[in-house]
């Protein structure tokens, strides 16, 4: 099937690497390119928000597991002391 170049206008099989009349890629690539693109942006932004979160949970997190081996601690130091 042929398409319109969108640089020079001519007739390009929409199966050729590039235009023959003036090199220009077919617009496809250049449209799936961006989709990457975009792709690769919202993946890194859902990481970056993911990391945020996390962090921000591992904080209580933190905060229980120290209680808890305070409270365990405290427990079991006088058993251990007698
Ligand atoms: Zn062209």
């Amino acid at each position: 099937m042929l398409i319109d170049c969108y640089e020079c206008k001519a007739k390009v099989s929409d199966t050729a690497a590039s235009c023959p009349h003036c090199g220009a890629l077919p617009a496809d690539s250049d449209r799936s390119l961006s989709v990457a693109v975009s792709d690769l942006d919202m993946k890194f932004s859902t990481i970056f928000w993911f990391l945020i979160k996390a962090s921000f949970a591992a904080v209580p997190a933190v905060v229980v597991l120290y209680t808890a081996s305070t409270i365990i601690g405290g427990v079991l130091s006088p058993l251990l002391h007698l």
